[in-house]
């Protein structure tokens, strides 16, 4: 794998002034793969002092003009697709082709649907008397996590340069190789230089340095709630915006009167993919009492098909953190109806498909994100205990309903407290506002919703 040993800054590759450096593993085989530079608090000032320079040129710039750079990013990745996907794979551990069409695929999607905002949106409206104009916020520090690599990437970046912010990124230490191909995709886009700022680092050197910084006008972070509450309090006391995007604890809710054998398979499905570590994930799945004991044995069926084509987790902690918590599970009295903590392979970062029965809204396993391929089964007795189940944990990322009738899918999903419901399997939208009610986070990210997250208002009274 290719590895730059610089910093992305003012438009070209140049040393870090940390000496540190990070080794990206593979977590099929655990083999190093490269190494790239730990950049400390210097970095992330020379980087913030490069895309504070280059605001108000890139701010100024015409919204066409953005959006003619925005689509040449786009071409650039597609360009590319082969060898984001073989990296997404070396790193992550995403099997070849979930690593073509969704590491690669969704952000070519979204970098597109950016170009075409950046030249629709309309960036001044008239209220009464007043015309409002929707500026960049300025100088974006963006924090991103490794499960998605480059989705996390583009799903700040593209919308940022949409408004005319310019940005420093500090990627996942996990996975920095797909950030750095990024980076070259951005530079050959013809975007100006110090608009785009690459830092790869450790979350608490390079993140914390980028989050505390004065030159930052909005924290955008995607990671755990545990980061994130940090970096809120953070941006709080410097009256800096911040959005955050954190855990989940998703529900799926499989009301009597589903498609008990479909739903089941598409929520098993939905768990397992990228083995689990989406925030998304639907890791909880609701059955009425007097379908429980079938859909059990759907799931077991289902979970079992994935034994061999699921990839490992990004790392040996991420490993051991799930296998912990699949341990707590059986101490904590869920039945273990597929997998186990055991590890499946000698080699690799893998955990079994893993499905929990006669899990009680309380457990640990029921309350808590694993971030694996974990997925836990509970009983419920009405709609309303339903309801209070699925609205019972800190989280409200997503979820989905599934129901005979439309109708009676969708007057669950009115109540339920979460960002995104999927009605009857209802596809993927990456138009559609993404992000979390409660603890999941703060904004929106993806269509216009995560445009608007990157403008602030001015009115002229005339
Ligand atoms: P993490 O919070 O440890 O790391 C996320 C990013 O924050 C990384 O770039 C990391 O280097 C950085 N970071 C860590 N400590 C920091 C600090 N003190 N200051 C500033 N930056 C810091 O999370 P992770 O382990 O990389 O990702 C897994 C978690 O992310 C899960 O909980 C998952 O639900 C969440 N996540 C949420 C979404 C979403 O859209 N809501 C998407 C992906 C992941």
């Amino acid at each position: 794998m290719k590895a730059h040993d610089g910093l992305y800054i003012d438009g070209a590759w140049r040393p870090a002034e940390s000496t540190d450096t990070i080794e990206v593993v593979n977590p099929a085989d655990e083999q190093v793969i490269g190494r790239v530079p730990a950049g400390g608090a210097l970095d992330v000032d020379t980087a913030v002092r490069a895309a504070r320079a280059a605001l108000p040129g890139w701010a100024a710039t015409p919204p066409a003009e953005r959006a003619a750079r925005l689509a040449a990013l786009r071409d650039a990745l597609v360009a590319r697709k082969d060898e984001i996907a073989e990296t997404v794979t070396a790193e992550l551990g995403a099997p070849e082709q979930f690593a073509q069409a969704v590491h690669a695929g969704l952000p070519i999607a979204v970098a597109g649907s950016y170009a075409e905002l950046a030249a629709q949106h309309s960036f001044e409206e008239r209220i009464g008397n007043s015309t409002v104009l929707h500026e960049p916020v300025g100088v974006v520090g963006a924090i991103t996590p490794w499960n998605y690599p480059l989705h996390q990437i583009v799903a700040k970046v593209a919308p940022a340069l949409a408004a005319g912010c310019t940005v420093v990124l500090k990627p996942a230490e996990d996975t920095p190789l797909t950030a750095q191909l990024f980076a070259e995709a951005v530079h050959e886009a013809g975007v100006p230089a110090g608009v785009f700022n690459l830092v790869t680092g450790l979350g608490p050197v390079a993140g914390q340095a980028l989050a505390e910084h004065p030159g930052v006008d909005l924290v955008s972070f995607t990671g755990s709630t545990a980061v994130g509450k940090q970096i809120g309090a953070t941006a709080g006391a410097a009256v800096k915006k911040v959005a955050l995007e954190l855990g989940g604890k998703s529900a799926n809710v499989i009301l009597p009167s589903a498609d008990l054998a479909k739903a089941v398979n598409v929520g098993v499905a939905n768990v397992m993919s990228n083995s689990g570590q989406t925030c998304s994930a639907w890791t909880r799945m609701l059955v009425h009492r007097d379908r429980y004991d079938e859909a059990v044995e759907l799931a077991r069926t289902a979970a079992a098909k994935y034994g061999d084509r699921i990839g490992p987790l990004v790392s040996a902690k991420q490993q051991a953190r799930v296998r912990g918590y699949i341990e707590k599970g059986v101490a904590e009295g869920a039945r273990l109806i597929v997998g186990g903590p055991e590890s499946p392979r000698e080699k690799g970062y893998f955990v079994s498909p893993t499905v929990f029965a006669d899990v009680t809204p309380e457990m640990t396993v029921a309350q808590e994100e694993i971030f694996g391929p974990v997925l836990t089964i509970l009983p419920y007795d009405d709609e309303e205990d339903a309801l209070r189940i699925a609205n019972g944990t800190v989280y409200g990322l997503a979820g989905a309903v599934w129901a005979g009738d439309e109708a009676e899918a969708v007057a669950f999903a009115r109540r339920l407290e979460t960002g995104q419901v999927d009605i009857n399997g209802g596809r993927f939208n990456p138009l559609a506002p993404f992000g979390g009610y409660k603890q999941s986070g703060v904004g929106r990210e993806l269509g216009p919703h995560g445009l608007a997250e990157y403008l602030q208002t001015k009115s002229l009274q005339f």
